[in-house]
């Protein structure tokens, strides 16, 4: 096992990996720019190195910065939370070729799962469903006019390098395509060095179901279910749950079987997200996140499992805890994404937090990094914590998270909670009723 692990990342998973390292008796070290000298993650931890001013390119990202401070405290590993390094192929390379352990599979893995195109190729081959499209790249417009008519209208063009919702461009007939394939292409080479694009059905009303999964690093995988995260903003998630309200047990069985088999076959190390689109009962594999996920709280309450736990014993060589044979899911489980920003307008809001009261009682857990007289730095993102609730079933959970959200305080700043007011009252949600669209159109909806 590990002796130190160095926290690559802020806020709230900062902390959650901390307080995974303080259960197995590992010391901490934490990296923060000179903005998060107060943040929590920096106080709770055993040792912390300064790593340079607040953007994150000077600091969290800054892959030297990071490796000089594993060597001048002796971290024998880095854990790299979501986002910032987490999905960079060159420091998980750049790490082993230090005698570092990257937390997370090889950069192999990273950069084949990285590139859109290559992942749909691989996932293909490994037996996992992908939504119709183009074999590779789309080089002109006449092979775009020839795939699109051959999968049939609407089709969306995809950057191979995409993430973060961008670069995506709809085309509803012949006549939008060559344009939608022009602003795809140019907007792709723009924002991400590389203007490979490819072409898929798309899907009218989807939802956005995710299986979790682990690759033991000898060979084997195992699934823990599913998250739905259909309720998205401009393809970002807003509230995700487990299980889903559309699945039975039968389904997740075979869906998350075939994920497992492929991780496998892959020989995948570490924790991963195979995302699909699900529409008439149909998956459609879209991409695999090689990390750790925002939402993967609402998989750890009902599977009972910490899923950073298992990282870090995947890592060190020491394998799962778990077979999929000791693995039950129980009860139901919902994550709200707090925010600081307006909940109309969705504009950040930065600032000082007066007050901050956290709900409690049964089946209630809050991760976040922020207290009562914290200055939210304007350089990063809005999270600001979750809120993840417990039930033994979906009606419970609601009742819970209801009362939950009417518990919780934020003063000083706006915040995302009066959404979720909203939404908990809501019919099609209590109904579990909605599509990866539902929503936007509600927020687009004049209110009453
Ligand atoms: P990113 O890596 O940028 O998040 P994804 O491929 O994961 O891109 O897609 C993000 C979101 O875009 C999906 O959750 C879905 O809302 C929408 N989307 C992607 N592909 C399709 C498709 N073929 N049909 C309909 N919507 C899609």
């Amino acid at each position: 096992m590990f002796q130190k692990i160095l926290i690559a990342n802020r806020g709230e998973i900062a902390l959650r990996v901390l307080r995974a390292c303080k259960e197995l008796g590992i010391q901490t070290v934490v990296v923060h720019s000179t903005a998060d000298a107060d943040a929590m993650h920096v106080r709770l931890a055993d040792e912390s190195v300064c790593i340079g001013p607040p953007p994150s390119r000077d600091s969290y990202l800054n892959v030297h910065q990071i490796v000089a401070a594993c060597e001048i405290t002796g971290a024998d590993a880095v854990h790299p939370g979501y986002g910032f390094l987490s999905e960079n192929a060159k420091f998980a390379d750049i790490l082993a070729a230090h005698n570092i352990t990257f937390i997370g599979p090889s950069g192999d893995h990273i950069r084949v799962m990285g590139d859109k195109i290559e992942a749909k190729r691989t996932a293909k081959r490994l037996g996992i469903p992908v939504v119709p499209g183009s074999e590779g790249a789309i080089s002109d417009e006449k092979e775009a006019r020839r795939v699109a008519a051959e999968i049939g209208y609407p089709v969306i063009i995809k950057a191979s390098a995409g993430g973060g919702g961008r670069g995506m461009k709809v085309a509803r007939n012949e006549a939008d395509l060559d344009v939608a394939l022009a602003t795809a292409k140019s907007e792709a080479g723009a924002a991400f060095g590389d203007d490979a694009v490819y072409i898929e059905k798309y899907l009218e009303k989807p939802r956005h179901i995710e299986i979790q999964v682990f690759g033991d690093g000898m060979g084997s995988g195992i699934h823990l279910g599913e998250r739905d995260c259909s309720l998205q903003r401009r393809h970002q998630k807003v509230w995700e749950e487990a299980n889903s309200p559309a699945l039975n047990a039968e389904e997740r069985a075979r869906i998350g079987n075939i994920c497992a088999n492929a991780v496998a076959g892959l020989g995948y190390s570490g924790a991963g997200t195979i995302e699909f689109l699900y529409e008439d009962g149909e998956f459609y594999f879209i991409e695999m996140n090689t990390r750790l996920q925002v939402e993967h709280p609402v998989t750890e309450a009902i599977t009972g499992i910490d899923l950073v736990h298992e990282q870090i014993r995947v890592a060190s060589g020491g394998g799962l805890s778990v077979r999929q044979e000791d693995i039950r899911f129980h009860g139901h489980a919902i994550e709200c994404r707090i925010n600081a920003e307006d909940p109309r307008t969705f504009a950040p809001s930065p600032g000082t937090i007066t007050h901050f009261h956290t709900p409690g009682g049964l089946g209630i857990r809050v991760d976040s990094g922020v207290y009562s007289g914290y200055r939210i730095p304007p350089y990063y993102d809005s999270l600001i914590g979750k809120l993840i609730v417990h039930g033994r079933n979906r009606v419970e959970c609601m009742m819970r998270l209801r009362r939950a959200l009417d518990e919780f305080v934020v003063d000083g700043i706006k915040t995302t909670l009066p959404l979720f007011r909203d939404l908990v009252g809501n019919p099609d949600i209590a109904n579990g009723d909605y599509d990866i669209h539902w929503l936007e159109k509600y927020l687009a909806a004049p209110s009453d």
